[in-house]
């Protein structure tokens, strides 16, 4: 099965908006083992969406349309249907009914312009929109199945999930691509590249794709496969293989992010960590408390970015600033130490770097960091050496400090 995704708006057109709706319809066709030929923009025009609909029609099998589905003059994608796919708009009580309702749950009357939502295309199915108020659009045509999905992102998103997969699900042909990704951090693409080569046949059934970012590298796995479980197997034996290869590199699968796995570990343990900021001004913080429950084990995060910070708040003492400088091993150790004995937990994470791209020195330069842990039974810092830009720094800091956490937990 072919499919073309047609994001529709002139906003997309005049670059005000990333068409974020498109790749995300991509990676769920993907994962469905549809394959996506086309990915088109089209401005509010009547007459190019119909004919974006028309050219759609001639290429591929499935065509998903967002935006453009709203009450108002501008969205005018059910009038292109009309028009591309030759079908009258009748009129459904049963949608107005829903219409209204869905206003009287906000405590308010419906708009009279919004009893054009009601009218669908003759032979169309309605698709129930939860977080708002268009209905979408399903109408299978001669070989064509097209979808049409509201705009907003987070309606587009649970209407495709919700509504139109379950439909696909049915009508595709069985015919799999499966992707796992690992993601591993603390390791560069060539070197990561070299424990795993020889697992690597070019013309092998496992096809893998190295995925680096400033984050860490994701290796990606796919196999096309009529029987699923099978596939699975082979997936299941490659993920297995790269582990043995890659060790504690991996740090998760899928769209797993690093402080999910560290938070997973907190508190399977039922260990509890405050942390002492410096450079990174809360970053760290920020992810721990990115993931639900993570009440659990994150106690507290205090951003001690000066040194009066770091000695009224976490204890340091001014002579060690002053002998070593407030980046170094000893102050992110004291730091470490000094936010664990504040907040009562079991772990306290300290980092204190230089962002840059001004304050390095030669002993010092710009990307210097120290990582520091307090636990039970002792205390340790780690220095790292990142680059120039400071966002990136400070980035790539939070993320170390998260991996020494779990390096340090299933050590
Ligand atoms: P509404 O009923 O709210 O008018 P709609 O279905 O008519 O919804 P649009 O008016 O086209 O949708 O878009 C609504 C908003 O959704 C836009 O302001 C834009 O911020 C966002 N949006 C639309 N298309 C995309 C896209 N392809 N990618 C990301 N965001 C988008
Ligand atoms: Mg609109």
């Amino acid at each position: 099965m072919k499919a073309e995704i047609i994001a529709i708006g002139d906003e997309l057109l005049y670059g005000q908006i990333q068409d974020s709706n498109s790749s995300f319809l991509s990676q769920k066709l993907t994962a469905e083992g549809i394959e996506v030929i086309f990915k088109t923009s089209v401005g509010d025009d009547i007459n190019r969406i119909a004919e974006a609909f028309n050219i759609a029609r001639q290429r591929a099998d499935l065509i998903i349309a967002s935006g453009g589905l709203g009450p108002t003059l501008d969205d005018v994608t059910k009038k292109a249907v009309v028009k591309a796919f030759k079908r009258n708009l009748i009129f459904h009580q049963e949608i107005l009914n829903r219409v209204e309702q869905s206003f009287r749950k906000r405590g308010s009357l419906m708009p009279k312009i919004n009893q054009n939502q009601a009218l669908i295309p003759q032979g169309a199915k309605a698709l129930s929109n939860f977080w708002g108020v268009a209905p979408g659009i399903f109408l299978q045509d001669k070989q064509t199945l097209f979808f049409a999905l509201p705009g907003v992102p987070k309606e587009m998103r649970w209407m495709m999930e919700n509504e139109v997969l379950p439909i696909l699900k049915e009508k595709k042909p069985k015919h799999f691509i499966l992707h796992r990704t690992l993601r591993t951090t603390g390791i560069s693409e060539s070197a990561m590249y070299e424990k795993i080569e020889r697992l690597i046949d070019p013309k092998g059934e496992v096809k893998f794709a190295f995925l680096p970012a400033p984050l860490g590298v994701d290796i990606r796995l796919t196999i096309e496969s009529k029987e699923k479980t099978r596939a699975q197997e082979k997936l299941d034996e490659f993920e297995q293989k790269i582990k043995e290869a890659l060790g504690t590199y991996i740090y998760g699968t899928g769209e797993q992010t690093l402080e999910e796995v560290v938070g997973g570990l907190l508190s399977e343990r039922k260990k509890t960590i405050a942390v002492a900021e410096s450079c990174t001004g809360g970053l760290i913080g920020a992810r721990f408390t990115n993931v639900s429950g993570s009440s659990k084990y994150f106690e507290r995060g205090v951003v001690s970015y000066s040194n009066e910070a770091k000695i009224e708040l976490l204890d340091v003492p001014r002579q060690v600033i002053e002998e070593y400088g407030a980046v170094s091993e000893q102050v992110a150790v004291l730091m470490a130490k000094g936010v664990r004995r504040l907040a009562k937990t079991d772990y306290g994470l300290s980092v204190t770097g230089i962002a840059g791209p001004t304050g390095g020195t030669p002993q010092k330069p710009v990307g210097l960091v120290y990582i520091g842990l307090a636990h039970p039974d002792g205390s340790f810092a780690q220095r790292f050496q990142f680059g120039n830009d400071r966002n990136e720094n400070r980035r790539k800091a939070s993320q170390a400090a998260l991996n020494l956490v779990r390096l340090f937990l299933i050590r």
